[in-house]
């Protein structure tokens, strides 16, 4: 059985930059939810003693378990969400993270744009994620829907931004771009980020390896 992870923060710890309403409705209610779903849907099964990852992967690509797997990438795609963000976030990445992005994308302007443009090309609901792929080099895509990179552990996400309209609509409405520069303006946590990127060179292979810090194969 899963628990909903406590929010890192207060509920109005983001505002004015987001608002207390979405977050009691974002995380009190749709994340809730895919946790409540994902329990009434494993109950009774062998798949109940799974814990998250694991459960992710074992589910993904099997066409008969789409709502259970949609349902638990959810929930760590929300989790990993809320520790992209900090009240004390926003502005530029420093130290190695920052040479880094300098390095893979010319400059942080340009990352930036990178950014809000796979953001605006997500046709519908999704997330956009900064990854960092095979020998770190720095990545930049959205996926649909519930789709997580976690499930194949082909990159290691340092940071997401929630795309689904919930996320948004209550403070900038249709303006998802808007929603993207409050991100990196105010909330975007860069040390959460960088603890992601050092865990690749720091954990054993065959560590029993907790969510959001993942090694490359
Ligand atoms: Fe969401």
């Amino acid at each position: 059985m899963l628990e909903l992870s406590p929010l890192p923060y207060a509920e109005d710890a983001l505002a004015p930059h987001m608002s207390a309403e979405t977050l009691a409705f974002h995380y009190g209610k749709h994340h809730r939810g895919y946790v409540d779903t994902v329990n009434r849907l494993v109950d009774g099964t062998a798949l109940a003693d799974l814990s998250l990852v694991p459960l992710i992967r074992q589910l993904a690509g099997d066409r008969a378990q789409r709502t259970l797997f949609n349902n638990a990438a959810q929930v760590w795609n929300h989790d990993f969400y809320w520790r992209s963000m900090s009240p004390m976030g926003g502005g530029r990445p420093n130290g190695a993270l920052a040479a880094q992005i300098e390095s893979d994308f010319g400059d942080y302007a340009k990352f930036r744009q990178t950014f809000l443009d796979a953001s605006l090309g997500q046709f519908g609901s999704g997330y956009c994620w900064l990854v960092a792929g095979a020998g770190g080099r720095l990545g930049v895509y959205a996926t649909p829907n519930a789709e997580t990179p976690v499930a194949d552990n082909e990159e290691v996400p340092l940071l997401t931004v929630d795309l689904w309209e919930h996320a948004y609509y209550l403070d900038h409405r249709n303006a998802r771009g808007a929603h993207i520069d409050t991100f990196f303006d105010h909330l975007v946590d860069w040390d959460f980020a960088a603890a992601n990127l050092a865990s690749i060179a720091s954990l054993d292979p065959g560590s029993d390896v907790p969510a959001g810090k993942f090694l490359v194969k």
